[in-house]
């Protein structure tokens, strides 16, 4: 494909889309943006702040904060892949824990965030040749992306692939409290009232129960080749 084009995939949370988003960046030499990291950085600020209390935002106070607010990806050349910072701070594993996930549907359901990020990402998509992950990239963030494909699996299967990425990072979770939490998040991501979760109808469903990821890395790089 000689012109660059845009590549959105949303779908429900922990089915490995930033994985299969990275993998075809790279192939395409593309930029890849994990959009999710740029809400569970919000949701960060917010618990530092104590602006989330038994599951409510301080609204007001967060939208008074917002601007001081600077998200950005830069490259880890060690570790070979891009890493999130708030404030110029390296926030990366810290926005992977369990009390983030925990906490981002409450922040992402929100209009003025959800405008702020919507903003970040279409800048960054300006010059195409890009591959974005998320759940409103196809949607609302490119809605005329070139490639759009919405993934999902069975929920257990997606619970069990995150619980076994958690414990190899040594964190202390049980099974039953993730399954739990992907379970919530799909619920809240599909019900909010801005930019619900929802396929696309022009994308292509891509379900990877039992894909493994040179399968979903051939089906997708298919897809782009029948583009040309
Ligand atoms: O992709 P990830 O699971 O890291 O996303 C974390 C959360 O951020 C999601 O559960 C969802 O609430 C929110 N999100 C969103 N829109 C996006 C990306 C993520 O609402 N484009």
């Amino acid at each position: 494909m000689k012109n660059k084009i845009i590549i959105a995939i949303d779908g429900h949370s922990s089915c490995g889309k930033s994985t299969v988003a990275k993998a075809i960046a790279k192939e395409l030499g593309y930029i890849y943006i994990d959009s999710g990291a740029m809400y569970r950085a919000i949701t960060l600020f917010a618990m530092r702040h104590k602006l989330i209390i038994n599951n409510k935002v301080e609204t007001k106070k967060l939208e008074e904060l917002i601007d001081n607010i600077e998200i950005s990806f830069k490259y880890n050349n060690g570790l070979l892949k891009y890493e999130t910072y708030l404030n110029n701070e390296n926030i990366e594993t810290e926005i992977r824990k369990i009390d983030v996930s925990e906490n981002v549907s409450y922040i992402s359901e929100l209009k003025f965030v959800r405008e702020l990020l919507v903003k970040l990402q279409q800048d960054l998509g300006k010059n195409k040749g890009i591959v974005m992950d998320g759940r409103d990239i196809g949607t609302v963030v490119f809605p005329s992306a070139e490639l759009k494909i919405f993934m999902t699996a069975d929920s257990k299967i997606r619970a069990q692939r995150r619980y076994k990425e958690l414990i190899e990072k040594g964190d202390n979770v049980n099974f039953e409290e993730i399954l739990n939490n992907v379970e919530k998040r799909d619920y809240i991501d599909q019900n909010r009232k801005e930019s619900p979760l929802k396929k696309a109808k022009d994308a292509l469903l891509l379900d990877n129960s039992n894909l493994n990821h040179k399968e979903q890395l051939d089906w997708i790089l298919k897809k782009i080749d029948s583009l040309v």
